[in-house]
């Protein structure tokens, strides 16, 4: 040759990479741009880095040491960076650093683009949910339920050598009672074993095993409180999180090759799917998906300035609070509760003759019917909160009497008469879900419903191979998921 090619002749008119540098070509960065201010100009056009982590994702390129090698020998990469090439730790310090905060900007308009296209939907949504392993230590973990157990222990111990001292020194134990602590602090334990010290070690009566465990807990619980302290702080109502990425929780993975149901630290990534493109995506550390779904529809409310109109989601998602808040919300939904599959089919539905929801409700009378025909009277009421904190109001019903009825045993186990909890607003929330989960439009979504959302986790974890994070923290953790919901977009409208 002559004369070197350009490298525009040998990048294909319709290749992916074209289409990425034309989508970001036209987005708005300036927030992006705004934070860069402050003395001297950059290296690299925060725009080129950009395209070079959009492009890297939707090429499977997650680590910035391949994305490097990618920019000095891949055409395509080449030919977005225009030659240039920034190295693993520009691109890393770009991806980690400069995106916070302002890739979700960057994600909203490329799904605004995309709905103005025809491409997805922003008014009908399928929401689901799956777990990412975090890039951490598998064995880092703190258990909250160890703690509660240590500190309980502790405060047991400490107990055992108080009524020690008092019954040896009476007269100088007698002001204040350390087994009433409503919480074991480091403070409390250091007040208390200084008591405790000073009331036996002249003693000569005092045993020299108690002076030895006096001295060990002087020297290691206040410390070991502290460290607890600190610990729970961290938890902030988790029961676990990993040293090496404190955010992250310990949850069951779907993917477990070593089939022993080992927890793994990791993250629940929720998306609002449509026509297999991300709409909406949050993060949380909650292991079921119960709970993601009110701060999930948050952010979608944040992300695009509007609720979607109908939301269709499993029976992961259908709990009380979940169905209060998409009526009060004015959404339609199209949300299965645990056991709906079940109580679509006859024989599943035969198999179940007793439950509480095959009994009959006679509404004038507030009362159900036994299956032999008893009232089971209201006996009262009373009120559980659930893990999100949510009040749900259950009123109890119980049989007249059960001694010696035929059908003991298969209706009724424990000892005396049955009793059933009642909660009415969620049979409420369910028969409406029931009706229009089996309406027509119910019945569509229901199908839609594994063909929108459910593709987009199988396409990432397993056809592009992402199934663990790069980045430690919840907010790197975000700015990931955002590159790969950007990639996976992109990679639909490339389609
Ligand atoms: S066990 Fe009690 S509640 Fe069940 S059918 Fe017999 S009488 Fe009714």
């Amino acid at each position: 040759m002559l004369l070197p090619p350009s490298l525009d002749d040998m990048v294909a008119q319709s290749h992916p990479v074209r289409i990425v540098s034309r989508v970001i070509d036209d987005l708005n960065i300036d927030p992006l741009l705004a934070s860069y201010k402050g003395g001297g100009s950059a290296s690299y056009h925060p725009r080129m880095l950009l395209k070079v982590l959009v492009f890297a994702y939707t090429s499977n390129i997650y680590s910035s040491r391949k994305m490097e090698e990618a920019c000095q020998q891949n055409i395509h990469f080449l030919w977005l960076t225009g030659m240039q090439m920034p190295d693993h730790n520009t691109l890393n310090r770009f991806r980690s650093e400069r995106l916070k905060h302002v890739l979700r900007h960057v994600f909203t308009q490329v799904v605004q683009m995309l709905a103005a296209e025809g491409i997805l939907s922003l008014k009908e949504v399928y929401v689901d949910g799956t777990k990412i392993e975090a890039n951490a230590n598998r064995y880092s973990f703190v258990w909250g339920n160890a703690i509660k157990t240590n500190k309980e222990k502790i405060a047991a111990q400490l107990r055992e050598l108080w009524q020690y001292a008092r019954s040896i020194a009476q007269e100088e134990m007698d002001d204040t009672d350390p087994t009433d602590f409503p919480t074991v602090s480091a403070e409390t334990i250091r007040e208390t074993v200084a008591k405790i010290d000073a009331a036996i070690r002249n003693d000569p009566e005092a045993s020299k095993k108690v002076k030895a465990k006096l001295a060990l807990a002087k020297k290691n619980w206040p410390d070991a409180l502290e460290r607890y302290a600190a610990q729970e702080q961290i938890l902030n109502g988790r029961n676990s999180y990993s040293k090496t990425d404190t955010d992250a929780t310990f949850m069951r993975m779907k993917e477990d090759h070593m089939q022993n149901g080992q927890l793994k630290p990791g993250y629940n990534v929720q998306v609002s799917g449509s026509n297999q493109c991300i709409v909406t995506y949050s993060i949380h550390p909650d292991l079921s998906d119960t709970t993601t779904l009110i701060p999930h529809l948050e952010q979608y409310q944040t992300d695009h300035g509007i609720l979607p109109e109908v939301v269709t989601a499993d029976a992961g998602y259908g709990s009380e609070q979940n169905y209060e808040h998409l009526e009060t919300a004015g959404i339609d939904a199209y949300v299965k509760y645990g056991y709906f599959d079940k109580d679509q089919s006859e024989s599943e539905r035969s198999k179940r003759p007793f439950t509480q929801d095959k009994l009959h409700y006679n509404q004038e009378k507030d009362c159900y019917i036994c299956p032999m025909g008893q009232p089971m009277v209201n006996v009262g009421s009373k009120v559980n909160i659930t893990v999100a904190g949510f009040r749900q109001q259950l009123t109890t019903y119980r049989a007249q009497n059960c001694e010696g009825c035929p059908m003991r045993g298969a209706c009724h186990k424990g000892k005396g008469n049955r009793i059933i909890d009642v909660n009415h607003s969620l049979n409420r929330y369910k028969q409406r879900a029931r009706e229009a989960l089996t309406s027509e439009t119910g019945i569509k979504h229901r199908k839609r419903r594994p063909v929108e959302v459910e593709p987009i986790f199988g396409n990432i974890k397993e056809n592009h191979r992402f199934r663990r994070f790069m980045l430690r923290g919840k907010e790197k953790v975000e700015i990931e998921f955002g590159l790969l919901a950007i990639a996976q977009n992109l990679r639909k409208k490339v389609a």
